[in-house]
C-alpha cells in the first residue's frame, strides 16, 4: 500500500465530514460522494450535545475543537430543561450542554464542517460501498442508513421509531429545552423543543414501533393534549432505526455514524456519536489503528444508553410522573446537575446488575457482544 491510502467516503453527513476532516489533518485527501446536492437534511432542526450524557468532558464544544479539531460553533448555550410527565413538571438549570442547527442553512453542523473541507465534495453522486471497496485502499461507510451493516450481517436492530417534527413560530428562550414523556402520544418514545431563537424552534415527537400515519395521528394528539401554542411552519416525518453493530469494520471498509451504529438511543441527538466515530475512523486509517479497538469506549456508553433505554421502555405515565418529580428535587439535583460525577455511567451499571440480578423471574432482552 502506498504511504498515503487512496480513501472513499461515502456520505458527507456529520460523521462522513468529520472522518475526511481527521484525514485530511494527516496529510490524506479522501473522495467524498454524497447523493444530495448538498449537505445536510433538507428540512432544519436543532440537536444538543447534553454535558451529562458525556460526561467526564465538562465543556463538549470545547472537547470537540480541542481533542477531535473540530471547531464547531454552537447555536446557544443549554441552561435549562422543563420536563413534562402527565401529572407533573420539573425545571433543571445549570450548564447542561449546547444546542447546535442541524439541516443545510448556513450556521449548521453540516455546513460549517463542510466549509473547513479542501478536498471537492462529489454531490449528486450516488456511490455504492462494495464497487468502492475494490477499487479504494479504505472505504468510509458514512452514509446513515444501516445497509451495509444489515448485507455485512453485523447488525441488530434495537429500536424502531417514527420521528415527526416541525419547525414551529411562538415565543422562546434559546436557553431552554422542553421536553415531554406521555405514553398515549409518544408511547415509550418522547417529545422535545429546541428553539433556533427567539421566534422559532424545533419540535420534535419520537414514537416508537410506529409508522407514519400513526406518527401523524400521535402528532395530533400531542399537540390537543398538551395545548401548545405555536403555529406550525415547515414539517417532516421520518422512519429512525437505532441498532447495534459489531464489528464496525470489516476488511477495508469502515462504518461509522448512523451505518455503524454509532447513535445515542436514550434522550441524545446522534451528534457526538457520529462526530466522534468519524474522527476515530480518520484516525485508524491515518494511524493504521484498528478501528474496531479505537471505537470500544463509544460502544461501552452506547450500551450504557441501551440500559436507560430499556428502563424508558418499561416505564408508565405514573413513573414518568414520579421520575420528572425526583429529576428536579433539590438533593438530586444537586447531585446530577450540579457535580461533575459520571452519573449516566454509574445509573447505567446499577441498572444492569439489577437486570442481572432479576434476570431468572422476567424476560430479558438478548444481551449485545461485549464491545
Ligand atoms: C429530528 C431528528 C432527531 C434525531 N434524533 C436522534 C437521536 O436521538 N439519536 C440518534 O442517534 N440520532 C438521531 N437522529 C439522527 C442523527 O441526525 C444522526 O444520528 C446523525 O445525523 C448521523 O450522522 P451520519 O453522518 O451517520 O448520517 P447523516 O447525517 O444522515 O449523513 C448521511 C449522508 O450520506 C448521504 N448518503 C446516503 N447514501 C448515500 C450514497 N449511497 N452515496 C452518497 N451519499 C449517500 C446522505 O444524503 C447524507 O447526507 C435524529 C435525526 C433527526 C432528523
Amino acid at each position: 500500500m502506498n504511504a498515503r491510502p487512496r480513501v472513499a467516503v461515502i456520505g458527507a453527513g456529520i460523521s462522513g465530514l468529520a472522518c475526511a476532516l481527521t484525514l485530511e489533518r494527516h496529510g490524506i485527501f479522501p473522495d467524498i460522494f454524497e447523493q444530495r446536492h448538498r449537505s445536510g437534511e433538507t428540512f432544519p432542526h436543532v440537536g444538543g450535545i447534553l454535558q451529562l450524557l458525556n460526561r467526564p468532558v465538562k465543556d463538549q464544544v470545547a472537547y470537540l475543537h480541542q481533542k477531535l479539531g473540530l471547531p464547531i460553533r454552537p447555536l446557544a448555550r443549554l441552561q435549562k430543561v422543563v420536563m413534562h410527565a402527565p401529572n407533573a413538571s420539573g425545571t433543571v438549570t445549570g450548564n447542561l450542554g449546547y444546542l447546535f442547527l442541524r439541516g443545510q442553512d448556513e450556521g449548521s453542523v453540516e455546513s460549517q464542517l463542510s466549509s473547513l473541507l479542501q478536498s471537492p465534495v462529489r454531490y449528486n453522486c450516488r456511490a455504492d460501498w462494495r464497487e468502492l471497496s475494490g477499487k479504494y485502499d479504505f472505504v468510509v461507510v458514512a452514509d446513515g442508513t444501516d445497509q451495509a451493516p444489515r448485507t455485512l450481517g453485523l447488525w441488530q436492530e434495537i429500536i424502531s421509531t417514527w420521528v415527526r417534527g416541525a419547525a414551529v413560530l411562538g415565543d422562546f428562550d434559546p436557553h431552554t429545552l422542553l421536553m415531554w414523556l406521555n405514553t398515549s402520544y409518544c408511547r415509550h418514545g418522547y417529545a422535545y423543543l429546541t428553539p433556533f431563537s427567539r421566534r422559532r424552534a424545533s419540535l420534535v415527537l419520537i414514537v416508537t414501533d410506529s409508522n407514519a400515519d400513526e406518527a401523524e395521528e400521535m402528532w395530533r394528539l400531542f399537540w390537543k393534549v398538551e395545548k401548545l401554542p405555536y403555529q406550525e411552519v415547515e414539517s417532516f416525518s421520518l422512519p429512525h432505526t437505532s441498532g447495534y453493530c459489531y464489528p464496525p469494520q470489516v476488511g477495508n471498509v469502515l462504518l461509522v455514524g448512523n451505518a455503524g451504529g454509532f447513535m445515542e438511543p436514550f434522550l441524545g441527538f446522534g451528534l457526538m456519536g457520529a462526530l466522534k466515530s468519524g474522527f476515530l475512523a480518520g484516525l485508524a486509517i491515518a494511524q493504521g489503528t484498528p478501528y474496531t479497538a479505537l471505537t470500544a469506549g463509544l460502544r461501552r456508553q452506547i450500551l450504557q444508553a441501551l440500559s436507560y433505554r430499556r428502563l424508558l421502555n418499561s416505564l408508565s405515565d405514573a413513573h414518568f410522573n414520579v421520575l420528572v418529580k425526583l429529576l428536579a428535587a433539590p438533593p438530586l439535583k444537586q447531585l446530577i446537575y450540579h457535580t461533575n460525577i459520571d452519573i449516566f455511567k454509574y445509573g447505567a451499571l446499577t441498572l444492569d446488575l439489577i437486570e442481572r440480578l432479576t434476570q431468572k423471574i422476567r424476560p430479558r432482552n438478548r444481551r449485545m457482544p461485549v464491545p
